[in-house]
């Protein structure tokens, strides 16, 4: 760490500043410049991170040289993560990361057993590795439909694993956990919800894997700070999601920073995918963004499908139709393969 004193300081100060260094075990190294004190403070970190050292008069600047997200950086870990999402007993995992592509498709809503599993097939042939569906669904009215529940997640995961695929579903409180971990094989943490610290230490608490969305206004730093909660509980197995963010675009529902997958992949080892159906809301961009997703170097994609949009329960708007979706999977995997040098 380093601190900048300012301009005006008195030697007195600069002695209290360094005596305060001392007193939290760590050593101060003075540079005394023609204008300005510099103060590098050597041993760990961490130990200032809590401290309010910009409260100490004189000091001007605080700059950390570690990252606040430990454990999520890449100082941590060089090489990238690579989570795997185990469906039913007996198949192999779904990996996601270090060029392991995630094709995540589904519903929005689980509507019912037969209408899934029209869209489970369709998406399994058009190479989906997981499927997604919400059984509690955190709506803007609480007039819209708000989910099946429990039922809702059997119907889930056993269509899922009917056709061969791990299933990911949404947590909306810790309190549903116990239920919700039953029956899920990926949890997911929504847009909403990427800040309820509570249920992300409830998560890290398990060891099912975490797709964790970024929240409708959080900066990058936001969502790796919400990442670190789950891996400081213990659970390694997360996997970040970029949705979009609000903005004052109104043509698109939110806008895609696809900067952040770079972005996020240079400062972390975790996996990151892309929602292109919640960050545009419009099936006419959806594919474009997709594949733009792919070439910016997310490991995979989370994709709103349905078999008969008009009639969906939820997001029937945005969903995508299996035969487009078809079409995409097999763009993003010829994607992945100029990315990645293989598909997996
Ligand atoms: C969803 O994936 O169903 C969802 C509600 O997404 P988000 O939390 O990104 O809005
Ligand atoms: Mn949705």
């Amino acid at each position: 760490m380093i601190i900048v004193v300012a301009p005006d300081t008195t030697p007195a100060q600069v002695d209290h500043i360094c005596e305060r260094i001392r007193e939290l075990g760590l050593k101060p190294h003075l540079s005394q410049g023609e204008q300005r004190v510099i103060i590098g403070v050597i041993g760990d970190e961490t130990r200032l991170q809590t401290q309010p050292l910009a409260a100490i008069p004189g000091v001007e600047q605080v700059l950390p040289i570690l990252k606040p997200f430990k454990l999520a950086s890449r100082q941590m870990r060089k090489l990238d993560t690579i989570v795997e999402v185990s469906g039913a007993p007996g198949t192999a995992p779904v990996k996601i990361g270090g060029g392991h592509l995630a094709l995540i498709a589904g519903p929005c809503a689980i509507e019912g057993e037969e209408i899934l599993a029209e869209i489970a097939k369709g998406v399994r042939a058009a190479g989906a590795n997981i499927l997604r569906g919400g059984a509690f669904k955190p709506r803007t009215s609480p007039y819209s439909f708000q989910g099946m529940g429990e039922p809702g997640l059997r119907i889930l995961k056993d269509i899922g694993h009917a056709h061969g695929m791990p299933v990911v579903t949404e947590i909306m409180d810790p309190r549903q956990a116990d239920l919700v971990v039953k029956y899920a094989d990926m949890l997911q943490i929504g847009a909403r919800n990427m800040q309820n610290f509570d249920l992300l230490k409830e998560v890290g608490q398990t060891r099912k894997p975490v797709l964790l969305k970024r929240g409708l206004s959080a900066s990058v730093k936001d969502l790796l700070m919400s990442a670190e909660y789950i891996l400081a509980e213990g659970n390694p197995n997360v996997v970040l999601c970029e949705r979009g963010v609000r903005s004052f675009e109104e043509s698109t529902r939110n806008m895609l920073d696809l900067a952040s997958v770079p972005n996020v992949k240079g400062q972390s080892h975790l996996p990151m995918i892309v929602d292109p159906s919640h960050a545009t809301g419009r099936p006419d961009l959806i594919p474009a963004m997709a594949r733009a997703s792919v070439a910016a170097g997310a490991d995979g994609v989370h994709v709103e499908v349905h078999s008969c949009p008009e009639k969906a329960l939820s997001d029937g708007p945005q969903a995508l139709l299996p035969e487009q979706f078809a079409k995409l999977a097999k763009d993003l995997e010829k994607l992945a393969q100029v990315m990645h040098g293989s598909f997996h």
